[in-house]
């Protein structure tokens, strides 16, 4: 196996165990090592550090699987996979993360699962080589699971020079659509052509909590995918609901969604188009809502992008906060990691001066507890929700 040696006290941030070793920080390689090999890192000393997966393409050159002396065989994966599938044993829904990457101590790996079928993510070469190997495994872990699909078209692949790949990996076919069970909402999954793996399985808790102040209120969702905030805030009793996604796909979908939760169209108003637009249409026609939600895409996908992605989240919730009625409700999110917990608290506040508005938090939400976040590795906190009452 190849042996990486860290320049001198560049193993830090290893040994405070975080799991990325940047390429900056190697200062040789003995031996060829080629995308998604094992190899072993030491330190100057020639201490034994750990054992990891190797990234020619990436500037993430290893992802760290284990420290210290280990045999990263079939035998130690199973046990890893146990162990994450073993966390979320006492999780009811029929969907959940069952295995997040670096969080679950798995770099590179993410497995979803929808009722009888997983979906799979390889994020990184080491895990796309030995993908085929690891679906085998889950399935002998799971029998009840009848196929294991491929959802590896995601834009990080192309920062590790993989392509996308999209299709069954092991076992059956999985259906166009799938129906999920989450408490007493159900919905429409489509796991072969959805967002990120079909659903958001790390809104589950919030769904809940955004419920419980929509009775009665008027409410404008404005990227509302497949209805997951939408079903839950008509079962709760919203008075109306205005839905609005930039995909028609997602909508239809969500029509769907309210369809199956058996919960009345009239009182629902579906629209195809850009939020930051629509809402500032809706602001010069003076309309109003007494609940708004928020649920952008990642507007920072990168560090890099963190000042625009600050405007824009600002400019949307100004423009939100301006829609709102006295006593309403906003409920906003970020999961872009690079825009921390702080920084988001800052700019509602700025855009709440800018809307010489006062606002009260009075949640603060965060992803689902089968998304956890590592204290080693703070790049796994992604999603901050508040939920605000406007005065
Ligand atoms: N809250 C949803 C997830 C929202 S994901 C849930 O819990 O299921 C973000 C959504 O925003 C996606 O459906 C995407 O299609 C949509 N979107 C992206 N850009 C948009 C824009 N400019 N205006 C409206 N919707 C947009």
């Amino acid at each position: 196996m190849t042996i990486i040696t860290l320049k001198q006290n560049r193993d830090k941030s290893l040994k405070q165990m975080h799991p990325w070793i940047f390429s900056g920080a190697i200062a040789q390689v003995d031996g060829a090592p080629v995308s998604g090999d094992l190899v072993k890192l030491v330190s100057q000393q020639g201490e034994f550090l750990g054992v990891g997966h190797y990234s020619q393409a990436s500037q993430i050159r290893v992802r760290l699987l284990e420290r210290g002396e280990v045999t990263i065989d079939t035998d130690w994966w199973r046990k890893k996979l146990q162990a994450a599938i073993e966390n979320r044993r006492s999780l009811s829904d029929s969907a959940c993360r069952l295995i997040n990457a670096e969080s679950d101590y798995l770099p590179g790996l993410i497995v979803d699962r929808y009722g009888d079928f997983l979906v799979l993510q390889a994020l990184t070469a080491g895990i796309d080589r030995i993908k085929a190997q690891l679906a085998g495994q889950l399935l002998e872990l799971l029998p009840q699971i009848q196929g294991v699909y491929e959802r590896s078209d995601v834009e990080v692949r192309k920062l590790e020079g993989l392509p996308f790949c999209n299709g069954v990996l092991l076992g059956d076919n999985p259906p166009e659509r799938l129906k999920i069970q989450e408490g007493e909402y159900q919905f429409w999954v489509e796991i072969k052509t959805g967002q990120k793996t079909g659903f958001f399985l790390d809104q589950r808790t919030n769904r809940k909590s955004v419920a419980q102040y929509a009775s009665g209120r008027d409410v404008l969702d404005g990227f509302c995918y497949s209805g997951g905030f939408a079903v839950s805030v008509l079962r709760a009793g919203a008075k109306s609901l205005t839905a609005v996604d930039s995909s028609a796909n997602a909508l239809e979908l969500a029509k769907e969604n309210l369809k199956l939760n058996n919960l009345d169209s009239a009182a629902v108003e579906l629209v195809e188009d850009n939020a930051f637009q629509l809402l500032r249409k809706f602001r010069d026609r003076g309309r109003s809502f007494d609940m708004v939600i928020l649920d952008p895409p990642k507007l920072a996908p990168t560090r890099a992008h963190v000042q625009k992605a600050t405007r824009a989240y600002k400019d949307i919730n100004l423009l939100a906060l301006k829609l709102l009625n006295p006593g309403g409700i906003l409920v906003t999110f970020s999961c872009s990691a690079g825009i921390d917990a702080n920084l988001f608290k800052e700019i509602l506040r700025w855009a709440a001066q800018d809307a010489g508005r006062e606002a009260q938090i009075l949640n603060q939400l965060s992803q689902d507890s089968d998304h956890p976040i590592r204290l080693s590795f703070p790049e796994s906190e992604y999603l901050k929700g508040l939920i605000l009452r406007v005065s």
